[in-house]
């Protein structure tokens, strides 16, 4: 059950009230021995508790200082976990898990949702090779990153995240299962790195190319592209019998890959 607490909806506070999802959480994401767990936002520790008897660590980063007492207290003879008080945003994880030792480091937390893309963008460029997130994200989110090519929630984000992970939908997460409900239905995702990645020679070029492809969703490649070198960009259209009048939604991520490389 969740504990008296005054619920803050600055920080996106729904806490899990479901121990069927909870428990679900922890097995569909598959936690080898030897792993850390990062989880950001644990709330009042529901999802902590049940990390930290698969995990050999879980450091769990929150925001709401109100919530110390009520977390120092409840894991207060656990050692395998650990709080780090503040904004996850701010933080320097590599910093964070110098000291410990683990084979393998996975993300799992229910996280708040105002900071969803922050959040996934700092573990991208946190330089720590977390090889698994398991997330729950609202459910127009995860499906706008799990979207396939041609389909409208296909977007700037999907490719880009597409581009590091493996996106799986594991499973929806009705409202009823949160205190206080939220206005939402949520989704539980998994990301899993991609180990094999076909590399893009500048990856800042890539992302701007990525954003600029979808900057106008109406609009085709040779609308939204026209400061690129267009010929080069038709020439590889022109390899899977495609042109410039062609949507970015109807691109999969190694055409933006092979675009990106040819300029
Ligand atoms: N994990 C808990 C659960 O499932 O019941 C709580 C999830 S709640 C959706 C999100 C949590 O993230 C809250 O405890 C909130 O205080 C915390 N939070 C919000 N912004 C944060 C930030 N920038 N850094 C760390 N924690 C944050």
């Amino acid at each position: 059950m969740v504990p008296e607490h005054h619920f803050k909806k600055k920080y996106g506070q729904n806490f899990l009230n479901d121990e069927n999802i909870l428990n679900k959480i922890v097995t569909e994401s598959q936690i080898p021995e030897d792993t850390l767990i990062i989880e950001i936002g644990p709330g009042a520790g529901a999802l902590t508790e049940k990390l930290k008897d698969v995990a050999k660590m879980v450091i769990a980063y929150e925001i709401d200082n109100e919530l110390q007492p009520l977390l120092l207290e409840k894991f207060k003879d656990i050692d395998n976990v650990k709080f780090i008080w503040g904004d996850f945003l701010e933080r320097n994880i590599q910093n964070d898990i110098k000291e410990y030792d683990f084979k393998n480091i996975y993300v799992i937390a229910n996280i708040p949702y105002y900071i969803t893309t922050p959040i996934v963008e700092k573990i991208i460029n946190s330089g720590v090779d977390i090889s698994k997130l398991v997330i729950m994200v609202q459910k127009e989110v995860g499906e706008r990153f799990s979207a396939k090519p041609g389909t409208k929630n296909y977007s700037s984000i999907t490719v880009f995240l597409n581009y590091f992970y493996d996106i799986k939908t594991l499973f929806l997460v009705s409202r009823n299962c949160f205190i206080p409900k939220p206005n939402v239905d949520s989704v539980v995702l998994s990301l899993e790195r991609k180990k094999e990645v076909i590399k893009v020679n500048d990856e800042n070029l890539f992302f701007k190319l990525i954003r600029d492809s979808f900057q106008y969703k109406r609009k085709n490649l040779r609308n939204n592209l026209k400061g690129y070198d267009l010929n080069k960009v038709l020439e590889v259209l022109k390899q899977y019998n495609k042109d410039l009048t062609i949507r970015a939604e109807d691109l999969d991520l190694e055409v933006f890959i092979k675009i990106c490389n040819n300029l």
